[in-house]
Formats: structure tokens, C-alpha cells, sequence
């Protein structure tokens, strides 16, 4: 939108148009967007790679290996069709180097399309010192950074559950992606990412077992529609307990002593490994925002208007680090909202509705109006649904358990979800 950087390069005299913070695909989908519209960006990563949590440690080296789990089962499965392939011999560090393999083209392709849009790459930790200023530490020393405009995309990291000892064989998901394979496994919370990782896991041959405080899986999704996922993963499971929670562990020369509280609880449990996977909470508050102005809520969520304006009307924020639902490609399309408004487009953000997909086995996807969601609500609804064991194609799968769930609106017919 203007002529020419100014003397430093920004075109109001600050260093940059615009500076994003993060690097996951909020932050990166925004960078790229502005540099396309004419900004002179510059992206701040404190990690080596780009990519954020999605790329370097979330849904793609997840869905490498649920690729793997899935293959590993339709093979065990093949055989109800007379096609036998004996046991499988899971090589852990050739698995474990494939799926770095794809991460790291991945993230290398980023840098590449950073090089070609000419978005500076700056790696450190940044912090607000003003509102057009950051500091950003690259463990060598502070630099200071000006920006006319700035993008804060920070994401989001896994919660710790308090109490408990400080073992490495508690783990989160970043370290359960790096598959050091337990006999057995406890996964706490039973949400998607728990889910997802169990479901590598049991295909890897771990016993694994799921507790989850409330009284589902999945919370959030209609409840007939984890029916066939719950009754698969029951029969192939050590345990699920709903409605229970970790009273205790305790860390011993054979593994973790596990004891449980609640509707379901056992007896105490020994476990190799224990998974937390008990949500995600924002980085919003580490930043120093405050130098900014920025307003961020005590749990650390940055609120924004339509345009992805904080308190801060030329600071934006995207991404995990704004709310819910916290998902890569709601991050995307914030990012290229947010990079339009900056370079002073009118853009909004106005997505009617937001997919959500649980890649387990079987998969869960859902979009739009929940059934719970419209019995909460009050709102009027009509349903349909399409048992999978009456598709053709669902029974030449030989996965015919499953169903489609239409919503409508009584009176115009429009599917509302
Ligand atoms: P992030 O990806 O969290 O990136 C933030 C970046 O900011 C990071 O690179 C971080 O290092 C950097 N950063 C933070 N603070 C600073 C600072 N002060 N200075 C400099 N840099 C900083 N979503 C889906 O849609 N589909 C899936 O299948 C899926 N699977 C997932 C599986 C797992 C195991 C996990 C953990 C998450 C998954 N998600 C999935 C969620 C998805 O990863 C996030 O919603 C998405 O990464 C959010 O993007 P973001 O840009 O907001 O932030």
C-alpha cells in the first residue's frame, strides 16, 4: 500500500512494517500474506525450525504416525478377508526418522518461502517494550526490533497437571512423539490429542489406558457420535475410566504407581509411561504485553476484535494464543485476516463455522450446529441420519460401524450442521 521502506527499512521510520511473533501457521501464513500485499515483514521464531507446534511438534509428525497405525491395523484386519501378513516388526527409530524426515521437509519448505517473499527471519524469544518495539533474546544477547504494525501468534503449550512428581516418564505429547514405546501407558484426558496418541500407541503393541475427569471421551462432541470409537477402542484397550481422576503417582524402580479417584477408579496401576494430555493453555502471558498495552486475560488468551485487532488497534493476535478452538487452520485463516487488515484491507473474520476432526480409528469429524449445542440452546432443529452399515463402500472397507449425522434447520431445510 506504500511507496518505499523507509530509512529502516519499514515505511514509517520503524525497522519493519510489520513484525510477526510465532511461527507456527498462524504466525507464518500471516507473514507470507503481508509480504504478498507489499509489507516489509520480519518473523520472529524462538524455536530453530518454523512451523510452530503444528508442523515441528503437533498434527503433521501426529499424522505421520497415525498413518503408520493405520496401515499396521488394516493389515491385521486384512486377514478377516483371507489376506494374511503375519506380525508386524515395528522398527521404533526407522518410524521415529520418518516422520522427522516429513517434519523437516516441511519446515525447510517454509524457510525457503520466507527466502522468496523476502520476510526476514529473526530467531529468538521476543518481548513487548513499547508499543512499537520488542526485545528479542537469541540466548546471545537482546536485540531491539521496531514495527509499525506487529502480529502476535504465540500459540499455545500443553498444560501441566499440578502435583505430580517431576519424572521423565510423565510425558506430553511432544515427548510422546518421539516414541519411546512403554509396555504399558496411561493417557490422562480423554480429548482429542489424547486420543490421537493412544490410538499410535496401541497400534505400536503398548497397552495403553485412558482416564478422563468427566464422564465422556471427547468432550465437546455429540456423544452418539464417539459411540463407535469408544466401543472399538474398549475392546482393544487396558481400561477407559470416565468420571475419574489421578489422585497420585508415584514414581518406582518398575515404572509409575498410578492410584485413582472417582466413578470408575481401580486399584492403583503401574504404568511405563503416563501421558498428560489435559488441554492446552495460551502463551499470551509471556510476552510482556503489558509494554504494549496489550490486554491479556489472566489465563493468558488475548482478546481481539473481527479484524484480529487487540486493545492495541495496530496490534493484532491470531491463533491458539486468542481462543478456541485451538486448530491449525482456524490459525491460517486468522493469519491471512489479521496480514489483510495490517496492510489495511478490509478483512474480517467471519467463518460461519469451524471443522474439527479427531484423527483416531475410527475418525470423528464434525462441523457446524452440535445436537448438544442446539438441546443447550433451545435451538430448533431436525436430524437425519445414515447408518454406514447400510453404504457399500463403508462395508467393502469392512468398516461399516459408523454413521453420518445431519442437522437442519426445521424451517428453511438448511443443513446447520
Ligand atoms: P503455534 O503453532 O503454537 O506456534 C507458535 C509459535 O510461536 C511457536 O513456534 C513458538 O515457538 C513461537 N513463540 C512463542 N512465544 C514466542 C516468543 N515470545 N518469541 C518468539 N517466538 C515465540 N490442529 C489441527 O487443526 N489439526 C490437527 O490434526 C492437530 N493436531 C495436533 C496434534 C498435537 C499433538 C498438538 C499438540 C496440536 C495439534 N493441533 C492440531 C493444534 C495445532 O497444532 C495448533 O492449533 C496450531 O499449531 C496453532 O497455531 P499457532 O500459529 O496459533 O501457534
Amino acid at each position: 500500500p506504500v511507496s518505499a521502506p523507509g530509512p529502516a527499512g519499514g515505511h514509517h521510520g520503524h525497522d519493519f512494517d510489520l513484525v510477526v511473533v510465532g511461527a507456527g501457521p498462524g504466525g507464518y501464513a500471516a507473514a507470507f500474506r503481508a509480504a504478498d500485499l507489499g509489507l516489509n515483514v520480519a518473523l520472529v521464531e524462538r524455536w530453530p525450525t518454523l512451523g510452530g507446534v503444528c508442523l515441528n511438534v503437533g498434527c503433521i509428525p501426529s499424522k505421520a504416525l497415525l498413518h503408520a497405525a493405520r496401515v499396521i491395523d488394516e493389515a491385521h484386519a486384512a486377514a478377516d478377508f483371507g489376506v494374511h501378513f503375519g506380525a508386524p516388526r515395528i522398527d521404533v527409530p526407522r518410524l521415529r526418522d520418518w516422520k522427522d524426515g516429513i517434519v523437516g521437509r516441511m519446515t525447510r519448505s517454509l524457510t525457503t518461502l520466507a527466502k522468496q517473499r523476502k520476510v526476514a527471519v529473526i530467531h529468538g524469544t521476543a518481548k513487548f517494550t513499547g508499543p512499537h518495539e520488542l526485545a528479542i533474546d537469541d540466548g546471545a544477547g537482546n536485540r531491539r526490533v521496531s514495527f509499525d504494525r506487529c502480529i502476535i501468534a504465540v500459540g499455545s503449550e500443553s498444560v501441566r497437571l499440578p502435583g505430580l512428581p517431576d519424572d521423565p516418564r510423565i510425558i506430553d505429547s511432544t515427548a510422546a512423539l518421539e516414541l519411546d514405546v512403554p509396555e504399558r501407558l496411561l493417557v490422562i484426558g480423554g480429548g482429542i490429542i489424547g486420543l490421537e496418541m493412544a490410538t499410535v500407541y496401541d497400534a505400536l503393541g503398548t497397552k495403553v489406558s485412558v482416564v478422563e475427569l468427566t464422564d465422556g471421551l471427547m468432550p465437546g462432541c455429540d456423544r452418539d457420535l464417539v459411540r463407535p470409537l469408544q466401543k472399538r477402542i474398549a475392546g482393544r484397550y487396558d481400561r477407559i475410566l470416565l468420571g475419574t481422576r489421578v489422585a497420585a503417582v508415584e514414581p518406582t524402580a518398575d515404572g509409575l504407581q498410578v492410584r485413582f479417584e472417582g466413578a470408575q477408579a481401580v486399584e492403583p496401576q503401574v504404568y511405563g509411561k503416563v501421558l498428560v494430555a489435559v488441554g492446552r493453555a495460551p502463551n499470551g502471558g509471556r510476552i510482556e504485553a503489558g509494554a504494549a498495552g496489550v490486554q491479556v486475560t489472566e489465563r493468558g488468551f488475548i482478546p481481539v476484535d473481527k479484524q484480529m485487532r487487540t486493545s492495541v488497534p495496530h496490534i493484532f493476535a491470531i491463533g491458539d494464543v486468542v481462543g478456541q478452538p485451538m486448530l491449525a487452520h482456524k490459525a491460517t485463516h486468522e493469519g491471512k485476516v489479521a496480514a489483510e487488515a495490517a496492510a489495511g484491507l478490509k478483512s474480517f473474520f467471519d467463518a460461519r463455522v469451524i471443522p474439527s476432526v479427531a484423527y483416531t480409528d475410527p475418525e470423528i469429524a464434525w462441523v457446524g450446529l452440535t445436537e448438544t449445542e442446539a438441546r443447550v440452546g433451545g435451538v430448533a432443529f431436525e436430524k437425519a441420519t445414515f447408518p454406514w452399515s447400510a453404504s457399500g463402500r463403508s462395508q467393502a472397507l469392512g468398516r461399516s460401524e459408523g454413521f453420518t449425522k445431519l442437522l437442519f434447520d426445521p424451517q428453511s431445510h438448511r443443513v446447520v450442521g
